[in-house]
């Protein structure tokens, strides 16, 4: 089975490696933001008690409820940002069809929406080239992380951030962007729904841009960080290697398929 080891990036903020100053975000403690918050909280406990979790490593199956609370989970965690957003009374420059995000390498994916994610795309007619992409997409960031660890020896945090500035200066499209949509947008992760920009896009992989994360309140991140942990499969937190090692190990079987015997 095809394994990538770059170097953890737990901890990284998410889908970016250029966040240049800090952004102010007053509204966060908030009582809006407190109450959509204790939602998330609540929505992520009821995710990590879910029946078949503790199962997922033997049988690799979860019930449609486990991705029906995901989905309330998203969707709240969409609202905080959306109030954070207006409260704070943030000039966000991002807009629809704008995907300057999308063309970097997606990583500090959760276990859980690599899952979500191949249970989406497996049945899709176009599930073979997606896949394709995806490897294409993989393989490319590996050997570049390869080459800077060349450069670095002993300095895989270093390698690391390099590539991901490289990847992002090359600005290759996420294999699930189709034309100027997220093919998956409902249920892209949550790192790609934190990042958001005060500047035009042409500038936010570079110095001057002045972009920023609005990421989940600390209590849910730990909740979700230790579901991630319990998930426990062959397992990339970059998007691309995730989709690839998940639908490798399951040997591409549908969503709800047997697994293959070990
Ligand atoms: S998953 Fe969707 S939103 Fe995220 S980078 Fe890919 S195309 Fe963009």
């Amino acid at each position: 089975m095809r394994q990538w080891r770059p170097a953890s990036l737990t901890g990284y903020l998410m889908n970016s490696v250029v966040v240049n100053q800090p952004v102010a975000i007053p509204s966060l403690q908030d009582a809006q933001s407190q109450r959509l918050a204790a939602r998330m909280a609540e929505l992520a406990r009821a995710l990590a008690a879910s029946e078949g979790v503790g199962d997922f490593g033997r049988t690799g199956w979860l019930p449609d409820a486990f991705f029906e609370t995901l989905a309330q989970l998203y969707a709240t965690y969409d609202a905080y940002i959306e109030h954070n957003v207006a409260a704070s009374e943030l000039k966000i420059l991002c807009r629809f069809g704008c995907t300057r995000c999308c063309h970097q390498a997606v990583h500090g994916c959760y276990a859980f929406e690599i899952i979500d994610l191949y249970r989406q795309l497996r049945p899709r007619a176009d599930f073979a080239q997606l896949h394709d992409a995806l490897v294409r997409s993989a393989d490319e960031f590996q050997a570049m992380f390869e080459r800077y660890r060349e450069k670095s020896p002993g300095r895989d945090d270093l390698a690391l951030v390099n590539t991901l500035q490289h990847f992002s200066a090359i600005a290759k499209p996420c294999p699930l962007l189709a034309g100027n949509n997220c093919s998956v947008y409902a249920h892209r992760p949550v790192s790609c729904r934190m990042y958001h920009s005060l500047t035009a896009p042409v500038l936010c992989t570079t110095v001057l841009g002045r972009t920023f994360h609005i990421v989940p309140p600390d209590e849910v991140a730990a909740i979700l960080a230790d579901l991630n942990d319990r998930l426990a499969f062959p397992y990339s937190e970059f998007l691309a290697q995730g989709l690839v090692v998940f639908a490798n190990a399951r040997q591409f079987r549908p969503w709800g398929a047997p697994l293959p015997r070990a």
